[in-house]
């Protein structure tokens, strides 16, 4: 019998090269011994003597150079630790970093605790350097809600601590909680939590999918009370630095970061909530038509429109598609791509106790690098093309910006990764215009799996977070019977009667990291409205929408979310867009409709 194999079995060439980052263990804790070296010399240099142009800018480029290697080496051990978090070697490294990390940002903490008295005179004369103008620019931005040298010194050295929901979240859904085998007939198939979302969840035989997800939502309720301490956890300690930092209240406090209004985040939910609802149902009610269901529930929605067209892709013809979709993008970004695959920055291998779903980290001064499951299917491609945005992003902000201003706020981080799944879309659907049954699978496509994944599951995700936050803001604290209550609620609010509520859609809270990641879930919907609008531009425009896009991608974070938004040409100061973008999805779901009498009369 055939099972999920362990990280040490897994063909090489699948596997992401981390040695451009670090060698191996020695070569880490030997380059870690390296930073702590810096730190110390950086504080025996300036402690006590930033009162100065001169040194505030000396202090603050071998700061940026230092928290530039740190990075690196951050990035290693979490990535090294993604793929297979039950190696001892990988876990100690993994905290060592954590630990140096944190003693090092308390050692260092003074740089800005003394720059933030420092006169605005001078604070103007060290943001002439371009290193450090986004230093600079946050100290200003954040003083009111810096509090003294020794408090700030003392949150800094408790950096790892302040990991430690996410850490309990990861161990317990990727090492601790087990599956046993799929039964089906006869045959056992292996299946743990990747192996459901990537494959089972949407596979196409019903009596399979329902038994997934009833096995599924069986083991996964066995750690609901872990899941629920960790995550309230990470709300309380949130809350508890919202409130000594002086904001009015923890949504003021993680939107300040991201330098949005509560108005822009208040928006994407209620909008979408309300106005998206009615489509998606009727989107739900075609694929009970489609696959002849006596009723839709929860398990059901994410099956394909034609299963027909679920092809098996290999990894080589994956770059195919990529290069082909995206090499409008110019010969700067087809190079990334091409080295992308040639020089193993992506993690395709599927093994046991490797985190789930997909992401990308570009860390400064390196290049960027992938992680996922390939299961061959269309949906891995655009899973690609969305990561392979995040790198596009990466590469071109690091390249333009400094490491204080290369990474644009959460509001639009999933613009460049949403464009892309649509350039894929336009991609196929150029390929082969006059077939009604192969459109209908391409839009059905981007409806099913890119609007769905990001204007329907993050944003309930952000609708429920919401209800949470609420509750801890008035002093509340949460439970598994609350996040489970919650939970069902938003997805019973969305789907009404259309779609019933199959037994284990309450745990759907346990299923994403994201809500260790403050207001992150939003974001998906917020980034795909400005890549709608930006792909609406290229339809219309040409590729000179295209060439404009990557000059906005070249400013990194240096200017706020709206700003950056307006240089594509998209206006998020209204609910325009959001309305737009609606209005397309609704338009697109009309389509699928019509194509399916158009096929069904043949
Ligand atoms: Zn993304």
């Amino acid at each position: 019998m055939k099972t999920i194999p362990l990280r040490k079995d897994v063909d090489e060439a699948l596997t992401w090269d981390l040695s451009g980052l670090c060698k191996d263990t020695a070569d880490f804790e030997r380059q870690l011994q390296d930073c702590q070296a810096q730190a110390e010399k950086l504080k025996s240099d300036y402690f006590g003597k930033l009162d100065n142009a001169e040194n505030l800018i000396a202090a603050i480029k071998t700061y940026a150079d230092l928290t530039a290697k740190m990075t690196r080496l951050g990035t290693y051990s979490h990535m090294a630790l993604d793929v297979d978090m039950a190696n001892a070697e990988n876990l100690s490294n993994d905290a060592r970093f954590q630990t140096v990390y944190a003693e090092i940002l308390s050692q260092l903490s003074f740089i800005e605790s003394e720059a933030k008295g420092v006169a605005q005179s001078v604070l103007e004369k060290v943001k002439e350097d371009a290193t450090c103008k986004g230093f600079v620019d946050e100290i200003i931005r954040n003083k009111p809600h810096m509090l003294g040298a020794e408090a700030e010194k003392v949150l800094k050295a408790l950096t790892g601590n302040f990991m430690t929901p996410y850490k309990v979240y990861n161990q317990a859904k990727f090492v601790d909680l087990s599956y046993p085998d799929l039964e089906l007939g006869d045959e056992k198939v292996p299946f743990d939590f990747v192996a459901f979302e990537n494959s089972y969840d949407g596979t196409v035989d019903t009596a399979t999918r329902r038994k997934a997800f009833a096995l599924f939502s069986e083991h996964l309720a066995k750690y609901q009370n872990t899941f629920a301490t960790a995550l309230n956890a990470q709300m309380q300690q949130e809350k508890t630095i919202a409130t000594l930092r002086g904001y009015d209240s923890v949504f003021d406090y993680l939107l300040f970061e991201q330098k949005v209004t509560r108005e822009m985040y208040d928006r994407q939910i209620d909008r979408i909530v309300e106005d998206l609802a009615p489509a998606m149902r009727k989107y739900a009610k075609l694929l009970q038509d489609i696959s002849g269901l006596d009723k839709m529930t929860f398990a059901d929605l994410k099956m394909p429109v034609d299963a027909e067209f679920e092809k098996k892709l290999s990894v080589a013809e994956s770059k195919t598609y990529i290069l082909d979709a995206l090499s409008i993008y110019g010969a700067e970004y087809k190079d990334l791509l091409v080295r992308a695959y040639d020089e193993r920055w992506i993690d395709f291998a599927f093994n046991q106790n490797k985190a789930s779903g997909a992401y990308c980290t570009a860390p400064y001064g390196g290049h960027p690098y992938v992680l996922l499951s390939w299961s061959g299917s269309m949906e891995d491609v655009f899973t690609l093309a969305h990561e392979l945005g995040h790198a596009g992003q990466g590469h071109y902000s690091t390249m333009h910006q400094s490491i204080f201003e290369e990474s644009p706020s959460l509001y639009i981080i999933e613009a460049p990764s949403t464009l892309n799944e649509l350039l894929m879309a336009n991609y196929l659907l150029s390929q082969n215009p006059d077939d009604a049954r192969f459109k209908r699978w391409v839009i059905s496509n981007m409806v099913g799996k890119t609007y769905y994944h990001n204007f329907v599951t993050h944003l309930l995700e952000a609708h429920f977070q919401r209800a949470c936050y609420k509750i801890v803001d008035g002093g509340g604290s949460l439970s598994a019977a609350d996040f489970n209550r919650l939970k069902l609620a938003t997805l019973q609010k969305f789907w009404g009667d259309d779609v019933e509520m199959a037994a284990g859609a309450e745990l759907t809270w346990m299923r994403q990291p994201h809500y260790y990641m403050g207001l992150y879930p939003y974001t998906y919907s917020a980034g795909l409205t400005v890549a709608t609008a930006v792909n609406q531009k290229y339809l219309s425009e040409g590729e000179s929408a295209i060439q404009n896009w990557i000059e906005v991608l070249k400013l990194g974070g240096s200017l706020p979310p709206q700003a950056l938004a307006q240089r594509a040409g998209v206006d998020v100061s209204t609910d325009a867009p959001l309305k737009t973008t609606i209005d397309y999805i609704a338009a697109q779901i009309e389509q699928i409709i019509a194509l399916t009498e158009q096929l069904n009369n043949k």
